[in-house]
């Protein structure tokens, strides 16, 4: 029911901006405003802090429904779930119930905070600086590659406290949009997810209120990668969705494309071809549900099933996209029809929350 009530709502008021989105690289306000008329924002805000409580399967499904037309789109739940779970992971309760309450009822958006210039894959190599001064803390440094900054009212940042200590001196701390001393770069131009606005975030002597530490001082790596445990599940899901997305276009494009007086589709090859992305595709929606149930129970193995879902999902991702394009043949290749915009922003799948090369790492330090 979720599942269909998710893809009709996508496919009436999100799929019909979905390349407009793309062609301008404009945030796409009509989609933040159906998701967030109909409550499906922020699925995973517990209902104490009222939000839908969705489990991780549900968050799971409206990601993938809503990437199956508009992958920009879809970064909307899930950078609010990433953005918003360090608080709910590991937050106070009165963290909990200002910054998810204020998310749930829709008073704004969340962005994470954790990559730098010069520590992308060496997370804990951040410069950035906290430094406590009587009741506040103040931030400097510079974080590169934020989605939707600009945009959310909320960030999640982490922090050098403690110099000396590496990713045991880091900490995780709740910024707002209007604290003074923060701005934003310009948007990045990109192959891909045009219509998420990726920007640096500046901290220039950002003065916070001290209670907006999330947790003790020196847990804010840890809770940051507790985080990607969980939100790699998220990753996994929208690759699946843009699979999906291009998967059906190509179908029905082969159904109806004549060459040698029949339907491209009664060919082997191409036979062939859509039998593989099928079986591919439904293999990575498995592993990426089964990783999804371990995330809602926090189950000793999540780190390497989110790690290999996010991997293997968006690996999958990305050949099913090149190959909608290829059953497209030139047409495929042109902006007239939706499969290339699929390919360019199934890529993004294979970078972030942590590089596929990453998630291997990942995968190799936590063998089952
Ligand atoms: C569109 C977009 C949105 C993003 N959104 C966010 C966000 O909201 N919040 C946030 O904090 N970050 C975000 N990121 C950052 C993203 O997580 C990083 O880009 C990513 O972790 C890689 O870091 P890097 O770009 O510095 O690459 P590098 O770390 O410099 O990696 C370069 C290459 O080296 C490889 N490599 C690095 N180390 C190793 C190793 N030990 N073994 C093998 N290979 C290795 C990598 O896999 C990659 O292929 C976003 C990035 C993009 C592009």
């Amino acid at each position: 029911m979720l599942r269909d009530a998710v893809r009709s709502l996508a496919e009436a008021k999100i799929a019909p901006f979905a390349a407009e989105v793309d062609e301008q690289g404009r945030f796409p306000q009509e989609a933040r405003d159906a998701l967030e008329a109909n409550d499906l924002h922020a699925v995973h805000v517990p209902e104490a802090y009222d939000g839908a409580g969705a489990d991780a399967l549900s968050t799971v499904i409206v990601i993938e429904e809503v990437a199956r037309v508009c992958a920009s789109s879809s970064l909307i739940p899930a950078v609010n779930k990433l953005g918003s779970l360090p608080v709910q992971l590991s937050g106070s309760e009165e963290l909990k119930a200002k910054y998810l309450g204020a998310l749930a009822r829709k008073e704004g958006m969340f962005s994470y905070c954790l990559s730098e210039p010069e520590a992308g894959s060496d997370a804990a190599g951040m410069k950035t600086r906290a430094v406590r001064d009587g009741d506040s803390y103040v931030l400097n440094g510079v974080k590169r590659w934020i989605t939707n900054a600009g945009v959310s009212d909320f960030y999640t940042v982490m922090a050098v406290t403690d110099p000396d200590k590496r990713s045991k001196g880091i900490s995780a701390f709740v910024v707002e949009k209007d604290d003074e001393g923060l701005s934003f770069g310009a948007p990045e131009k990109k192959l891909g997810i045009k219509g998420s606005p990726t920007r640096e975030v500046y901290f220039d002597n950002v003065r916070i209120p001290a209670d907006r530490l999330i947790g003790a001082e020196g847990t804010g790596f840890a809770t940051a990668m507790k985080t990607l445990d969980h939100t790699r599940v998220t990753i996994a899901a929208q690759a699946l969705g843009i699979a999906q997305g291009a998967l059906d276009y190509a179908k029905g494009y082969v159904a109806e494309r004549k060459q040698f007086g029949k339907a491209i589709a009664e060919f082997q090859g191409i036979q062939f071809m859509l039998a593989d992305m099928a079986m591919k595709l439904e293999a990575a929606r498995q592993l990426t549900y089964a990783a999804a149930a371990k995330s809602e129970r926090t189950d000793s193995d999540l780190t390497f099933f989110g790690a290999a879902a996010k991997c293997y999902a968006s690996d999958v991702a990305m050949d099913i996209t090149t190959d909608a394009v290829q059953l497209l043949g030139g047409y495929g290749y042109t902006r007239d029809y939706p499969v290339e915009r699929m390919m360019r922003d199934a890529k993004i799948t294979q970078i972030y929350e942590g590089t596929n090369q990453v998630q291997r790492i990942v995968m190799a330090r936590n063998l089952p």
